[in-house]
C-alpha cells in the first residue's frame, strides 16, 4: 500500500491524536489520495490550513499524493514566532485578513492603505476581538500576549515594534504581504472597498482645482469620501516603496533575500 509522510505544524497539531503530534508520521492509503482526503482522515480541517508543501513544492488541496511523498501542512498563521523553515514558504495561498486591538489604530490605517482588510475600532473589547479572530477567520494583531493566548484564537500575532511604519514592515514581513498589496482600493477610515465613480456624479462635491485637474475618482460606499490621485498620491507611492524596501531588508537580514 502506498505510504506518504505527513507533518503538520503549530496549532494544527491540536487536531491530531497525541502520538502523531510534532512528528512526521506515515499515512497509508489505497489507490490514489488527494491532500484534502489525507487531511480529512487526519482530522485537520482545511479551513485552518494556509500552506501545503508536497515534497517542498506549494500545492493546493486537490493535489494527488503518491507513494513516498512528504507532506507539510501549515496553519493560517501562528500565534508565536514563525521558525525559519516555516517562513521560507512561497506566496501565501490566501491573503490574510486582520483584526487589530485598540493600540494599533495607525497600523490598521496603514494596512488599509496597502489594500488589506484590517478591522479596527478604538473601543473594541477583548471578547469582540477574540470573536472576530475565532469566527471571522481573521488574524488578530495585538500587543497583548494574554489576549492572544485565549484558546479560541487560532490566528494571532504579537506585534513587537512600537512605531506604526515599523509595525507595518514587521507584519508585512511576517505575513509575506509584499506580493499581495493592492494600494488605493480601500477606505482608510471604514475599511470598505472603494467603488469607481464618474466625475459627473460627484462634481458638486469636488474642490474647483480638483475638478479641473483630475478625471478618475473612487468613492467609499460607507462614508462617501471621494478619492483621487492628488498630491497625497505621490506621498503614498513613496510610503509603499518604503514599506517594500523595509520588508526586503528584513528578508535579507533573515537570510531569505
Ligand atoms: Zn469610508
Amino acid at each position: 500500500m502506498p505510504v506518504a509522510y505527513v507533518r503538520v505544524y503549530a496549532e494544527l497539531n491540536d487536531k491530531l491524536p497525541p502520538e502523531l503530534r510534532y512528528i512526521s508520521f506515515p499515512h497509508t492509503f489505497e489507490g490514489s489520495c488527494s491532500v484534502a482526503e489525507c487531511l480529512s482522515t487526519c482530522g485537520v480541517s482545511s479551513s485552518l490550513v494556509d500552506l501545503i508543501l508536497l515534497n517542498g513544492e506549494s500545492v493546493g488541496f486537490a493535489a494527488a499524493m503518491r507513494d513516498g511523498d512528504r507532506l507539510s501542512v501549515y496553519p493560517v498563521f501562528e500565534s508565536f514566532d514563525i521558525t525559519r523553515e516555516q517562513h521560507l514558504r512561497p506566496k501565501p495561498l490566501r491573503v490574510p485578513r486582520f483584526v487589530l486591538d485598540v493600540h494599533l489604530g495607525k497600523l490598521a490605517v496603514h494596512l488599509r492603505m496597502l489594500g488589506f482588510d484590517a478591522l479596527y475600532r478604538s473601543d473594541s473589547g477583548d471578547d469582540e476581538l477574540a470573536g472576530a479572530a475565532a469566527t471571522g477567520g481573521r488574524v488578530l494583531l495585538s500587543k497583548d500576549r494574554r489576549l492572544l493566548a485565549r484558546p479560541e484564537i487560532l490566528r494571532g500575532y504579537v506585534v513587537r515594534e512600537n512605531e506604526p511604519r515599523l509595525q507595518l514592515a514587521e507584519v508585512g514581513y511576517r505575513f509575506d504581504l509584499g506580493s499581495s498589496i493592492s494600494p488605493f482600493t480601500r477606505c482608510f477610515r471604514c475599511n470598505i472597498v472603494l467603488a469607481a465613480v464618474s466625475k459627473e456624479e460627484i462634481l458638486d462635491s469636488l474642490p474647483p482645482n480638483v475638478r479641473e485637474s483630475f478625471d478618475e475618482f473612487c468613492r467609499c460606499p460607507g462614508c462617501g469620501r471621494n478619492y483621487w490621485k492628488g498630491s497625497h498620491y505621490q506621498r503614498m507611492v513613496e510610503f509603499i516603496d518604503e514599506f517594500l524596501r523595509r520588508v526586503e531588508i528584513m528578508k535579507v537580514a533573515a537570510g531569505e533575500g
